[in-house]
């Protein structure tokens, strides 16, 4: 069964990111048929906070194929994907996502994204993160301008 395959080999590279001074991530991008993504958490190499596995094996699928779309791939994740990767995943068309460890067996080691799921099911108003809407005056016209741009 090559779903297996597929996570087992997310967790073995989540075991060899702990190895390399990392944290316990790793993700297998799937598309066509075909693994065209391997990668880890890489935070602590690149001080990138958004250098998520899942969205890195995204990164290296995209740049990979020549092409930001990846509709129809599935992602093998070692855990469950955070809210900015499930996102990434809606934002390019990924049709399927797994994991092998969820936010509960991550909470007692800090790796859980619960709280972050649960900021994002309240309104925006009521957010820790309030998300206001803020235009200065005279300010118009910025997406007509990049559909005519995009036109020519
Ligand atoms: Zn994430």
């Amino acid at each position: 069964m090559p779903e297996e395959r597929y996570m087992r080999e997310a967790l073995e590279l989540a075991r060899a990111n702990i190895q390399a001074g990392g944290r316990p991530f790793g993700a297998v991008l799937v598309y066509q048929g075909k693994v065209v993504a391997r990668a880890v958490n890489e935070i602590h190499c690149t001080q990138d906070p958004t250098a998520h596995a899942e969205m890195q094996a995204i990164r290296q699928a995209a740049k990979a194929l020549g092409q930001a779309r990846l509709d129809g791939a599935q992602i093998y994740a070692s855990g469950h994907p955070c809210p900015m990767c499930l996102a990434a995943m809606h934002l390019c068309g990924i049709e399927r996502a797994w994991f092998a460890y969820d936010n509960d067996e991550g909470e007692p080691y800090g790796l859980s994204t619960a709280a972050v799921y649960a900021q994002m099911a309240r309104p925006p108003q009521q957010q820790c993160l309030p998300l206001r809407p803020f235009k200065p005056s005279g300010e118009a016209g910025l997406y007509q301008q990049w559909k005519q741009a995009s036109t020519q």
